[in-house]
């Protein structure tokens, strides 16, 4: 449904820039995803009380390097967004590396890679640079003297959040939550927010579905900490949700459950990823990872899981340089966007109903369902149909019937359909 190449185009085209979690790298994300579905900006002010957090000063960065005494940028924010400690405050100075070394981070174990680091909420500046960049800075003599400058603003400005709304039949919603606020990275999140935007434009150009779906793209923490203060009451139309990431590296899939672990949306993907006969794993709610965290607190208690690939924090190439263009494939982002177009199937197909004829088995020759039943190609039908048949006591819905069956939720939700059209079912 939809092509894995133009999820990476999208995450191609927003990979060079200099996100954060206020400022104008984010800006221009949220511009770009504006260039491919119709989202509502809102931009908060710095300072606002949100929740028990603050909207923190904006962040926006023009310029940062260090040069040496020759002049050379040994360390240039223009080749590579990560070289700069993200948050960083404004630094113009001239130090030996002695002084310096305290503000650079590099990797050891990979010395080709760049690490990604932030000062959020903590003012502090640095650098990130590969081991061996590092290393050919040792070889200087030790009083070389270097300019180090950070052409950074800490300023009062606005937080800024986007989101889709496509209003279906009902009120209650299904929320798809990515964070925009990292630099260039591409499985975390470029990958979740590419898969996002494209779902969306896809399922606006459809027809209209029975939930509202909510896309929503905001910084991490503090950008879903702002929704659901500005949100605090509509919060509860969300009755399903999934924050996306890491969707395009080659690890088999992980959908971690919401905080209940047994909703709907934790039903619907465990089914989805089983039918797909994909490589995955369940894993349970835990108190750290994305957004899931804040629309689980206590307060909101909103069920919403996570779908991902590599695990956050699990893999050698998270939150750094190797997270890049080639880290993420067209053909596993398309994989990825189909399961979470199915599970959002799943959830939207989810329904219970009576058999109006429960007392034996209705006779289906004579009302024309076995000819009904050749006329499509799904397998399974004629089987789903006797099992729909059969549990549909107005309280069993059909995600219920498809798993006791073990039966694909698209072949359960055929075959209701079939014989509601026959009159031999009632929504409950
Ligand atoms: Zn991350």
């Amino acid at each position: 449904m939809i092509d894995g190449a133009a999820i990476h185009a999208l995450i191609e085209e927003l990979y060079p820039i200099c996100r954060s979690i206020t400022g104008q790298g984010l800006r221009e994300t949220l511009r770009i995803i504006g260039g491919r579905i119709p989202i509502q900006l809102t931009e908060v002010p710095s300072g606002t009380p949100v929740l028990d957090w603050t909207v923190p000063p904006e962040w926006n960065v023009r310029d940062a390097f260090v040069a040496d005494p020759d002049g050379r940028r040994v360390i240039d924010f223009r080749r590579h967004s990560l070289h700069v400690v993200n948050y960083s405050t404004p630094v113009r100075a001239r130090m030996t590396l002695a002084e310096l070394r305290p503000h650079l981070h590099a990797l050891p174990a990979h010395p080709d890679w760049i690490p990604y680091r932030t000062s959020y909420y903590a003012e502090s500046w640095g650098f990130c640079l590969t081991q061996r960049q590092l290393d050919a800075l040792g070889q200087a003599p030790p009083d070389a003297a270097y300019d180090v400058v950070i052409d950074s603003t800490l300023a009062p400005g606005h937080l800024t959040y986007g989101e889709l709304v496509l209003p279906g039949q009902l009120e209650d919603e299904i929320l798809i939550s990515t964070h925009v606020c990292h630099p260039s990275l591409a499985d975390d999140n470029l990958s979740g927010i590419a898969i996002s935007t494209l779902l969306a434009r896809a399922l606006a150009a459809g027809p209209r579905r029975r939930h509202t779906l909510r896309f929503l793209y905001a910084p991490g923490t503090i950008g879903a900490i702002t929704w659901l203060a500005r949100n605090r009451d509509r919060a509860a139309r969300i009755k399903h949700g999934m924050t996306l990431t890491c969707l395009g590296d080659g690890h088999p899939f992980t959908y971690k459950r919401s905080v209940g672990g047994r909703a709907p949306v934790d039903r619907a993907a465990a089914h989805v990823l089983a039918h797909a006969g994909l490589a995955h794993q369940l894993i349970d709610f835990f108190p750290y990872g994305y957004d899931e965290r804040q629309y689980g607190s206590p307060g909101f208690r909103l069920p919403v899981g996570s779908l991902m690939r590599g695990r956050h924090g699990m893999f050698p190439e998270y939150h750094t340089s190797a997270d890049d263009l080639s880290f993420v494939s067209p053909q596993r982002l398309a994989e990825s966007a189909r399961v979470v177009a199915e599970i959002l199937d799943v959830l939207d197909g989810d329904r219970r109903y009576r058999n109006l004829q429960p007392y034996g088995e209705p006779q289906l020759g004579k009302r024309g369902l076995y000819r009904a039943l050749g006329g499509t190609n799904i397998p399974d039908l004629q089987m789903a149909m006797l099992w729909v048949l059969n549990q549909s006591d107005g309280q069993t819905s059909l995600l219920d019937i498809a798993e006791r069956a073990a039966l694909p939720f698209p072949a359960i939700r055929a075959a209701a359909d079939l014989l509601r059209e026959h009159d031999l079912l009632a929504e409950a």
